[in-house]
């Protein structure tokens, strides 16, 4: 059968709908379960061959997989995308209509979650048996929108329409209990849970690139558990049979919205023990299908915690060896850890999780005396170790540690930091722990599927091996004096900007110039992220180019996008000057075209597929230190546009990578930072030797962006002047300069062209396949069954 018979009979058959009524909605479902039935294929014999080959398989759990739209991923990866669009055009139909009415799945809050997203492609890719495991959000990240200039935010909808990608597995359920006591008989112990919920499994078909492997996405949502319900209920007892109702329907109701801050919330506690008790307990039962003997799971299980929200799986795991195989703890404890290992993503104190050990007692009581046991442990064998439970809390970082085989930091800078400071007592107890595993992003997703110009480019010059090798861009090289070459590269970049303009014409009613240069900066809205500088030095330039206004300026467009927490309120007034400032400039008639402020709204995976394609400028400009690694920096370099940033996260390597004369470096090093800041003063005296930056200040605070308001940015200037952090002030003039820097250099077109290619080319290491087998090979002791 044809494509186009496959599409009208789904549109038949399983919507009920003929041609002539079929909406758009109706099509793109159509065509997207043909799509997952290609995938079935490949799905069920990458089952066949990992049951026969039992190698070991890899868990990875994360509270966030930040996917997006699957549409256009399953097409590519299919190697489908002729024969997709030439049946919807027989069909009479819009290709870019139908996929982009795809809702974007934001089931994650930023990097973290979109760095499971691209592992989940390159271990399909590599052929590593694996599933991903986390939660099914009813509702992801709100959805942000601006009025007057300030961010609002609406619950996000994606699955008020049919997920069409995923299967329900109404035979993988399992009771995840709460609260309640444990009872001690024998010398063994037995948690009796105050409440049950269900963890019911939904899981997508995740296939790697051409199709050859193909490995599952398990989330799963809560449901009540009417067994236990009755159970309640016939006690009398009418209040827990309700309670279990209620709880059920929130555990899986919302993303939180916040990875950055630790969230004392209850609930919070409870979504990461359901996904992860749901989880282990549902890689147990795949183990005890086909193995006799418990102590044989490291050989087997490869469990991989995506920071600290799963670390809960460590006393599940002793729970159930010890509780229910009956293995002594000072077994059960060795053999988990031989299973488990642990990604940290941050070194800011704020984002370390703590639970109260009230909480945790209320909640998880058989755990709590578990962490307590794995404490006894570790504190009989090093006395001097820093402890799990501290002043009445359970330390999440710790126990998570603890209870890995290895812990890895996701950039160079950010691993020497994490053994130098979070970790520093543990990593003199366990020296060999730590490793590093540079992040990466899946080149499928960040360079074959957004950027088709370059794509075709890249595959016309050095043939399509890249895909699965991005090292092979290398050859690129070769090309940077070769001038019909860089001008196809100049002219893809050029068609990917004017595309960028008229969805931002459109959209926010606002003309670009598209031989302006594209300076962007889009990520999640945070102060050591420090948009707020790259927003000052827009009002610096904006006064310079008024003060000289027949200076031979390079055009800019400044493109800002990011949502803030919503408890952030510093975050959240950086918007609102964002959007203050961008009134003021883009209606000044002196600086014109030549120089422009646009802040799209809603963020995600598709507007950073949008952008990042047509952007000559990546601004990654964090304040030394507080970038864990970063990965839209790499999409950025991946996608020929160049960076201004600091020697932060993965910033370093990238800049080692593309060579230092391709990369606009500026500002203080991580240890410049934390010696700036035992000055006293730092920040005023920064303010004060900088006239231009006080002027901007002064501008400000004097109610210039907000006339009708004067006094609302008094406080953000007043923090500039006293607490400044972050650094803002110090790093100020160092990036006012390095951006003229990077105008001048703007001004020969070529000669920047040539450097954004050296970027392009230089990005193969960045490939999140790179990052997969470091993982592979140094944590999990795991092969690809492709290609035995
Ligand atoms: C890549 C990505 C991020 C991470 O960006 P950073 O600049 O590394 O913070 C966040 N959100 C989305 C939607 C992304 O695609």
């Amino acid at each position: 059968m044809t494509m186009k018979t496959d599409i009208l009979n789904r549109l038949k058959y399983s919507l009920g709908k003929d041609a002539e009524n079929a909406s758009t909605y109706d099509w793109r479902i159509a065509l997207s379960l043909v799509l997952r039935d290609q995938m079935v294929e490949t799905w069920f014999r990458s089952t066949r061959e990992t049951y026969a080959a039992s190698p070991k398989r890899v868990y990875y759990l994360s509270m966030e997989f930040l996917i997006g739209r699957l549409i256009e991923d399953m097409i590519a990866n299919l190697r489908m995308e002729d024969t997709v669009k030439t049946a919807i055009a027989e069909l009479g139909q819009d290709y870019d209509t139908i996929v982009h009415d795809e809702p974007d799945a934001a089931l994650g809050n930023g990097g973290l979650g979109r760095l499971a997203a691209c592992f989940m492609d390159s271990l399909a890719t590599l052929g590593i048996p694996a599933f991903g495991y986390g939660i099914r959000y009813e509702h992801g990240l709100f959805e942000q929108s601006f009025a007057q200039g300030q961010q609002v935010e609406k619950p996000e909808t994606w699955l008020t329409q049919r997920h069409a990608w995923e299967f329900e597995r109404p035979e993988a359920r399992y009771r995840i209990g709460f609260g309640g006591h444990v009872e001690h008989r024998d010398g063994s112990a037995r948690w009796h849970p105050g409440e049950v919920v269900m963890a019911t499994a939904h899981d997508t078909p995740v296939v790697g690139w051409n199709g050859d492997w193909g490995n599952t996405l398990r989330l799963w949502s809560a449901e009540p558990s009417k067994d236990f319900d009755l159970e309640s209920f016939n006690r009398g007892d009418y209040l827990a049979a309700g309670r279990s109702e209620a709880l059920a329907r929130t555990i899986s109701r919302v993303l939180y919205p916040d990875d950055t801050t630790e969230s004392g919330k209850e609930l919070r506690l409870k979504q990461e023990y359901f996904f992860t008790a749901a989880s282990i307990m549902d890689l147990l039962r795949r183990y005890l299908a086909d193995h006799d003997d418990i102590r044989d799971l490291p050989d087997y299980v490869a469990i991989q915690l995506n920071d600290t929200h799963p670390a809960i799986a460590g006393p599940e795991l002793v729970r159930i060896l010890v509780d229910e195989h009956g293995l002594p703890m000072d077994e059960a404890i060795p053999l988990t850890r031989r299973c488990l290992a642990y990604t940290n993503h941050t070194l800011l104190p704020e984002a370390l999780e703590r639970w109260s050990e009230h909480l945790m007692g209320r909640t998880l009581p058989r755990h709590l005396e578990i962490i307590r046991a794995i404490e006894h442990a570790h504190q009989t064998e090093f006395p001097d170790s820093p402890r799990i439970l501290d002043h009445g809390d359970v330390r999440m970082g710790e126990l998570a540690f603890i209870m890995a085989h290895k812990v890895n930091g996701v950039s160079a800078l950010h691993t020497e930091l994490v053994k130098q400071t979070v970790f520093a007592d543990l990593h003199r107890i366990h020296p060999d722990r730590i490793i590093n595993q540079t992040n990466g992003i899946t080149p499928r997703r960040w360079l074959y599927g957004c950027n088709p110009s370059l794509r075709h480019l890249i595959t016309d010059a050095i043939g399509e091996g890249w895909v699965t090798d991005l090292e092979q861009l290398t050859a690129l090289k070769d090309k940077r004096d070769d001038a019909a070459f860089i001008d196809a590269f100049m002219a893809s970049k050029r068609e990917n900007k004017v595309n960028l303009s008229n969805w931002i014409g459109q959209t926010m009613g606002v003309a670009l110039d598209p031989d302006a240069m594209f300076d962007v900066q889009i990520k999640r809205i945070h102060e050591y992220k420090r948009q707020l500088m790259n927003l000052l030095e827009t009002v610096a330039l904006w006064n310079e180019m008024r003060d000289n206004p027949n200076a031979d300026w390079t055009p800019r467009i400044k493109i800002f996008g990011g949502k803030a927490a919503p408890g952030y309120f510093v975050a959240k007034d950086i918007i609102r000057l964002i959007n203050d400032v961008a009134q003021v400039i883009n209606a000044d008639p002196v600086t014109g075209d030549r120089l422009k402020i646009v802040y799209p709204p809603n963020y995600n995976v598709t507007m950073a597929e949008r952008l990042i394609p047509a952007a000559d400028l990546s601004e990654q400009i964090s304040t030394a230190g507080k970038e864990a690694s970063g990965t839209g920096n790499m999409k950025f370099a991946l996608n020929g546009a160049l960076t201004i940033g600091t020697l932060d996260g993965a910033n370093v390597e990238i800049r080692d990578h593309v060579g230092t004369e391709n990369f606009f470096l500026f500002g203080l090093t991580a240890q410049e930072v934390m010696e700036r800041r035992t000055h006293h003063g730092y920040s005023r005296a920064a303010i004060e030797a900088s006239p231009r930056l006080q002027r901007v200040l002064g501008q400000i605070a004097e109610g210039r962006f907000a006339p009708q308001d004067p006094s609302r940015y008094h406080g953000l200037v007043g923090m500039l002047y006293d607490h400044d952090y972050f650094l803002v002030t110090c790093d100020f003039d160092s990036y006012f300069d390095t951006q003229r820097r990077a105008d001048m250099v703007y001004q020969t077109p070529e000669n920047w062209a040539a450097m954004a290619l050296v970027n392009t080319a230089s990005m193969g290491w960045f490939s999140s396949d790179r990052t997969i087998k470091g993982y592979a090979h140094d944590i999990w002791g795991a092969k690809s069954v492709l290609s035995a």
